[in-house]
């Protein structure tokens, strides 16, 4: 299960802090120790870390908490306001234009991270959700596998896929499939971009490319929670080379540590707006901060 050793860490921690009566500085300060250990052995960003853990010790010398009988419930909630307020406090969705035009999301990703399943994902739920009529693009033209794959889960969620094969560029498929969109009254269009292996300038090229010649209303990156660390930093690098609104976080039904899902907001300052919690493609769950950090501890 994901963030299983987190959960169970932070547990006995809090477990410990309520045993307590008065607890003095020495006791909180050796308590925050024990978190602090927790969390970077869930993969969580060490700057990340570091301001949490410093931000709660602030929190707790201005509570004035030390020699008090609360103050083990006290750090507790503490603790629990900064996990909610590293994942953005707040849940973002997808901005989406009046229905009346044609709303653009572009997904990006790199491969296996679950782009093209959370593709099929996302249209059903804005499908369904907010009324939308979505049109997915195939315009990952480098595996023709992925242009199948996108047909085959357009199919299961009942939304039309608009494919020209292999030998187009990218950009010109999206742009053949915002007219078939207008003429067809469909008024989201979802891009599913090339996934690489591994980031590359031709990559990053492609999709600046697509986005600066399509008004691309929100750029989605999908990442795997779990790798960890290498998904905070893919989403860094996106965010930095082409700048995106949000990010997906799959395969949290996996027995993830969780560090992703508690640095990515901290890192990029973009919010994750949902996880990944299945192979179905009815398994994305919109994200809510307060809601994983209940799930985290426990
Ligand atoms: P892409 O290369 O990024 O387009 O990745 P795919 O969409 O092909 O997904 C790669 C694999 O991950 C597939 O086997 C998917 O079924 C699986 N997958 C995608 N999202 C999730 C998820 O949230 N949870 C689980 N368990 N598997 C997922």
């Amino acid at each position: 299960m994901a963030f299983e050793s987190l959960t169970d860490k932070l547990q006995n921690v809090f477990k410990g802090l309520r045993s307590k009566g008065k607890l003095s500085e020495a006791e909180v300060k050796a308590a925050l120790k024990e978190v602090k250990m927790a969390l970077l052995e869930a993969d969580v960003s060490f700057k990340v870390v570091k301001q949490f853990i410093n931000s709660i010790q602030e929190q707790a010398v201005g509570a004035e908490v030390f020699g008090k009988l609360d103050a083990g419930q006290t750090v507790i909630k503490i603790v629990n306001e900064e996990l909610v307020k590293l994942m953005g406090s707040e849940t973002t969705e997808v901005d989406l234009k009046p229905g009346n035009e044609i709303t653009v999301i572009m997904m990006t990703g790199l491969q296996g991270a679950g782009k093209t399943t959370t593709t099929a994902k996302l249209a059903a739920q804005l499908k369904a959700k907010k009324g939308r009529k979505p049109l997915l693009v195939a315009c990952d033209v480098y595996r023709p596998a992925a242009i199948k794959q996108l047909q085959i889960n357009g199919e299961k969620v009942g939304v039309p896929v608009f494919a020209m094969g292999d030998k187009h560029k990218p950009v010109d498929i999206a742009k053949a499939a915002m007219e078939h969109a207008a003429k067809n009254g469909m008024n989201l269009v979802i891009l599913d971009t090339a996934g690489r292996l591994h980031i590359d300038e031709a990559m990053m090229d492609e999709l600046v490319e697509i986005k600066d010649q399509l008004d691309v209303h929100q750029t989605i990156l999908v990442v795997d929670a779990m790798t960890g660390q290498d998904a905070v930093n893919v989403s860094e690098t996106f965010n930095n080379k082409i700048g995106i609104d949000g990010v997906v976080l799959t395969k949290l039904d996996g027995d993830t540590r969780g560090g992703a899902a508690l640095s990515i907001r901290a890192v990029t300052g973009k919010p994750i707006l949902y996880v990944g919690m299945g192979e179905k493609l009815s398994d994305l769950e919109q994200f809510y901060p307060d809601r994983m950090a209940s799930r985290i501890l426990g």
